[in-house]
C-alpha cells in the first residue's frame, strides 16, 4: 500500500498543562481542551464542543472553511476562557486534526494534496492547511498557535499507544476510512532521514486510496465513483465507509424500481436523489428486530417517501443492506489483516490492539460485528486471542492535544 507520511510521534513527554485540539473529519468538527495532569495522570480532564460543517463551506472557498472554524474555535475559547485562564506570556497551543491527505513537511505543516469525503475547494489544494488556518484565527482574534498537524489516524495511534502501549494499529471507519500503524523504523527503506529514538516510526497508510483489479467492484461502485467529486481515487474509501454505503443502497435500489418494478409502476423521484439515503438510516434498517420490520417500512417513507411496503419487501430490502454492509466490513478486515501480516502480528502471540474510532464503527453494530469476526476467522485459531479491537472515543482529538503537548514551545521551562 501506498505511505503517505512517515513521523516521528513516539516523544512523549510528561508535560502538564492545557493544550487545545480541532478535529476535522468530514461530516463534523470538534473543539477540545485537554487538561494533561503530568506524568502517569495522563488527560485528568477535558471538554469539547461539536459542530457540523455546512454543505456550502464543503466546495465553496479556503478562507470561508477556516474563518467558520476559526470563528468556532473563538466561541469555544472565550466560553472557557471563564473557567479556565491560559498563563500569562504562555500563548495556548493547538494540535490540529485535519484528516485528508497531506504532504507532511514539518509537525506543524503540511500541504494538502487533494480532497476527499465530498470537499472541493479548489484553492485550498496545495497551500499550507496550518497556514490557512493560523491565518483565519489571526481575522478572529483567536491567540493560538499551531504546534501539531496530524491526522485522525495518527491522532487515535498516538491517543491510543498513550494509554496502553499495546495499540499499535488504528482505524478509522467514519465519514471516510484511514489507518495507521506503527513500524520499525529499520523496516521503512522510504525513511531516509535521521532514526529516532525510539527506533519506531508511525505510518500513516491513506489507505482509502487503495485500489487493486482484486477490488470487487460493481456496475453501482463505478457509477457512484465517475460520478463523484473526486472520480478514480479513494476506491477502497468508497466501498468501506459511511459516506458511500447509503448511497450504493440507493443505486441498487433504484436499478430494482427501473428495472423490476420493485416499489410499484411508477419510479418513487427521490430514490434518484443522490446521496438522499443516508449509512444511519441503512443502520437503522439493519438493525430493525420487530416481526414486521416497522423501522424499515418507516424509513423507507420517511427519507424516500415510498409507502405501504410490504413485509415480504422491506426483507428484501434488509438482505441487500446485509449484502452492502457485510461487503464493507469484511474489506476492511482484510485490510487490518494485512497490515497485521506486514508487522507479524498475525502469527505472534504477543498482544495487539487495534484502536479503532468513526462514526460508523461506533453506531453500525451489524458492521462492526461482521468486521471483527472476519478478522478473528482470517487470522484463526493460532492467533485470535491476541488480537484486541478497542474503540478510543474522541482518540484523533486527545491524541492531536498530546502531541502539541509534546511539540509545545514552552517544554524547556520545567528543566
Ligand atoms: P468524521 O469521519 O467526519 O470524522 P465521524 O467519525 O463522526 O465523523 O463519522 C461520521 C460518519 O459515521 C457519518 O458520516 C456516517 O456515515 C457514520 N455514522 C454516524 N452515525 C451512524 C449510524 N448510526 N449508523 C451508521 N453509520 C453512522
Ligand atoms: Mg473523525
Amino acid at each position: 500500500m501506498w505511505m503517505e507520511s512517515l513521523q516521528d510521534l513516539f516523544f512523549f513527554i510528561d508535560e502538564e498543562g492545557v493544550f487545545y485540539a480541532l478535529d476535522l473529519g468530514g461530516t463534523n468538527f470538534r473543539v477540545l481542551r485537554v487538561e494533561l495532569g503530568g506524568k502517569d495522570r495522563g488527560v485528568v480532564h477535558q471538554e469539547f464542543a461539536e459542530a457540523s460543517i455546512p454543505p456550502a463551506l464543503m466546495s465553496g472557498s479556503s478562507d470561508a472553511l477556516f474563518d467558520y472554524i476559526a470563528e468556532k474555535l473563538a466561541s469555544f475559547v472565550n466560553d472557557e476562557e471563564r473557567i479556565y485562564e491560559q498563563p500569562a506570556g504562555k500563548e495556548r497551543e493547538l494540535g490540529f486534526t485535519f484528516s485528508f491527505p497531506v504532504m507532511q513537511n514539518s509537525i506543524n505543516s503540511g500541504t494538502l494534496i487533494r480532497w476527499t469525503k465530498g470537499f472541493s475547494i479548489d484553492d485550498a489544494v496545495g497551500q499550507d492547511v496550518v497556514v490557512e488556518i493560523t491565518k483565519a484565527l489571526k481575522r478572529k482574534g483567536v491567540d493560538m498557535r499551531v504546534a501539531a498537524l496530524i491526522n485522525d489516524t495518527i491522532g487515535t495511534l498516538a491517543g491510543g499507544r498513550h494509554s496502553d502501549p499495546d495499540v499499535s494499529v488504528a482505524v478509522i471507519l467514519g465519514t471516510g476510512s484511514n489507518a495507521a500503524y506503527v513500524e520499525r523504523a529499520q523496516a521503512i527503506p522510504k525513511w531516509h532521514g535521521p532514526l529516532p529514538k525510539s527506533g519506531e516510526m508511525a505510518i500513516n497508510m491513506e489507505w482509502g486510496n487503495f485500489r487493486s483489479s482484486h477490488l470487487p467492484l460493481t456496475e453501482y461502485d463505478s457509477a457512484m465513483d465517475a460520478e463523484s467529486l473526486n472520480p478514480g481515487e479513494q476506491i477502497f474509501e468508497k466501498l468501506i465507509s459511511g459516506m458511500y454505503l447509503g448511497e450504493i443502497l440507493r443505486r441498487v435500489l433504484l436499478r430494482l424500481a427501473e428495472e423490476a418494478c420493485f416499489f410499484g409502476d411508477e419510479i418513487p423521484a427521490k430514490l434518484r436523489s443522490p446521496f438522499i439515503l443516508r449509512t444511519p438510516e441503512m443502520s437503522a434498517m439493519h438493525h430493525d428486530t420487530s416481526p414486521d420490520l416497522k423501522v424499515v417500512g418507516d424509513k423507507l417513507k420517511s427519507v424516500l417517501e415510498i409507502s405501504h411496503t410490504s413485509v415480504k419487501k422491506r426483507r428484501v430490502v434488509v438482505e441487500l443492506i446485509n449484502i452492502i454492509s457485510s461487503r464493507g466490513a469484511r474489506l476492511a478486515a482484510a485490510g487490518i489483516l494485512g497490515v497485521l501480516k506486514k508487522l507479524g502480528k498475525d502469527v505472534s502471540k504477543e498482544k495487539t490492539i487495534i484502536a479503532m474510532d468513526g462514526g460508523l464503527y461506533e453506531h453500525y453494530t451489524e458492521y462492526r460485528k461482521c468486521l471483527e469476526s472476519t478478522v478473528f476467522d482470517l487470522l484463526g485459531d493460532a492467533t485470535g486471542t491476541s488480537v484486541v479491537f478497542e474503540h478510543y472515543v474522541d482518540g484523533s482529538g486527545i491524541g492531536a492535544a498530546l502531541i502539541a503537548a509534546s511539540h509545545s514551545l514552552y517544554l524547556d521551562d520545567k528543566f
